[in-house]
């Protein structure tokens, strides 16, 4: 790591010394001219020309290019800042293929990993790794609930915790937050979180909020009990003394669908007591999880429990499995077409998968007017609880797909404030001070795209297929995205929590 530090500086240092031997020469320079800026802030697209230096935005206003300086053209086009993603599964993604391909084009520059009470593990270790082979883009991370649980339990999880093994976790989530965490993550849907008490994760809010650290859940029940888990929710944040990000928020069973304004209300009265919550969502009305989701009381071989959860979520047709290593055969098939061609029903089928190791699936469960009504709140942001290749389409289209359906198509929000909630929003909750912004000192993460054909283009079936409409993508003053494909650029960096910004603002005012 110090290596790579110096071999930084000394390249900073050339790069200055070349600046002031040669000031008639800008190659060091670079200028994007004419474009529409939507700064980040919702303010109106103006009409400005923005000057790169090295990773940071040196200039922006009615700019002429120097003499020697590349220009690239802004002319009918719109510049943000680079989109940041605080809900990314690409941990091992980032590994695999830091190219990133299916990000960059949709125009993320900072992805958020370790969502979901899932991280890696030791973040200092995983960080480390990232530094030395960099990604095309930014990678921040949290501490996972879950991980830092089966650091402590192994095996032995089903069951609530001792105070022991809660201090032994609380003093993990610290470790992982000094060693460069964001805050906390909990996914308590799942089966390491799901045993967790509320106290539990009081006492691990507590060890993260001493690090400036702020809780990120996937709530313990996003169906019928939904509002009892958003209630969980905000007394973990309120007793933890930290800020609240509920992860992609959705009302996803017959029995609260429509529910949204209740939703809404009930959150807006935790702000209005000065409470920082804000939350994130998918533009799409279908989740990915696995099978076991759909049985929220865990009674997988029970008819009665099994049917229930089926037809909460609409009936068998809504399930589509995506994954199954016992079956391969069932890939991409819903659960009715499966059931009626293996002549059984719809729970039996559920529980043989269950009883020969499970499957991932999608539930398209959601109702398009709660997803509407959650995106119209200036709390909620854009994060696509997808990553370098998922298997549903928000991996690869989530950006676009608000930019050209929502805000072209539909008209549901202005493009500057569907800018907001891709850039200064979800930077304020990461705090990250130098981005999310387009003003001169901040870093260079920026976006030039086309208002009038950006649009995804994945789908349940193809769901990797790029979107279209990003023409320019820059992450540290680099461009990553040029011409329809990545210049192999590799830029990102390891980025962590800001130490300016305090852990809890007290004030309303302070909310955005
Ligand atoms: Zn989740």
């Amino acid at each position: 790591m110090k290596k790579l530090f110096f071999a930084g500086a000394i390249a900073a240092a050339v790069a200055a010394l070349a600046a002031t031997r040669a000031p008639e020469s800008n190659a060091s320079t670079w200028i994007i001219v004419g474009a529409q800026v939507a700064d980040g802030t919702g303010k109106p697209l103006e009409s400005k020309s923005v000057r790169i230096s090295g990773d940071e935005i040196l200039e922006v206003g009615a700019l002429e290019p120097k003499p020697g300086e590349k220009v690239v053209s802004g002319s009918g086009l719109v510049l943000a800042p680079g989109f940041i993603d605080v809900h990314n599964h690409s941990e091992k993604g980032l590994v695999d293929d830091p190219l990133a391909e299916t990000q960059i084009s949709q125009g993320i520059t900072t992805l958020v990993i370790g969502a979901d009470g899932d991280s890696p593990w030791p973040i200092g270790d995983y960080l480390e790794a990232r530094r030395k082979a960099p990604a095309t883009v930014n990678v921040m991370t949290m501490v996972g609930h879950a991980t830092v649980r089966s650091q402590v339990m192994g095996e032995d999880f089903k069951r609530r915790a001792t105070k022991d093994e809660i201090a032994k976790m609380a003093a993990l989530v610290e470790q992982g937050m000094r060693e460069g965490g964001s805050g906390l993550s909990s996914g308590l849907e799942y089966d390491v979180g799901s045993y967790s008490s509320t106290g539990e994760l009081i006492a691990l809010s507590k060890a993260a909020a001493r690090h400036g650290g702020f809780y990120m859940t996937h709530i313990r029940d996003e169906a019928d009990k939904s509002f009892k888990a958003f209630q969980e929710a905000v007394i973990i944040s309120h007793e933890g003394s930290l800020p609240l990000e509920i992860s992609h928020i959705k009302l996803a069973t017959v029995g609260v669908w429509g529910k949204a304004k209740k939703a809404v209300s009930f959150f807006e009265q935790r702000r209005m007591l000065g409470q920082d919550v804000t939350a994130d969502c998918y533009p799409y009305e279908a989740w990915h999880s696995d099978l076991y989701t759909l049985v929220p009381n865990k009674k997988y071989y029970d008819p009665a429990s099994v049917e229930r959860g089926i037809k909460d979520v609409g009936g068998p047709a809504r399930v589509t499995i995506t994954a199954c290593k016992a079956h391969p055969q069932y890939e991409g098939r819903n659960l009715e077409e499966i059931a009626k061609s293996e002549n059984v029903t719809p729970v039996a089928l559920f529980s043989k998968i269950i009883a020969d190791g499970g499957a991932d699936v999608i539930g398209h469960s959601m109702k398009e007017e709660d997803v509407f009504e959650f995106y119209k709140q200036r709390w909620v942001m854009v994060a696509s609880d997808g990553g370098i290749h998922s298997a549903h389409p928000r991996g690869a289209g989530t950006f676009p797909r608000v930019l050209g359906r929502y805000v072209r198509v539909r008209k549901l929000l202005t493009l500057e404030d569907a800018i907001r909630k891709m850039t200064s929003l979800p930077a304020r909750r990461m705090k990250l001070d130098d981005r999310g912004v387009i003003a001169p000192g901040r870093r260079a993460d920026l976006v030039l795209f086309d208002p009038k054909t950006v649009i995804d283009h994945s789908t349940f079936t193809e769901p990797e297929k790029l979107s279209e409409g990003i023409v320019m993508v820059a992450v540290n003053g680099q461009p990553v995205w040029a011409d329809g494909k990545p210049t192999g650029a590799r830029p990102g960096r390891v980025l962590t929590l800001s130490a300016s910004q305090p852990a809890v603002p007290a004030a309303p005012t302070a909310v955005p």
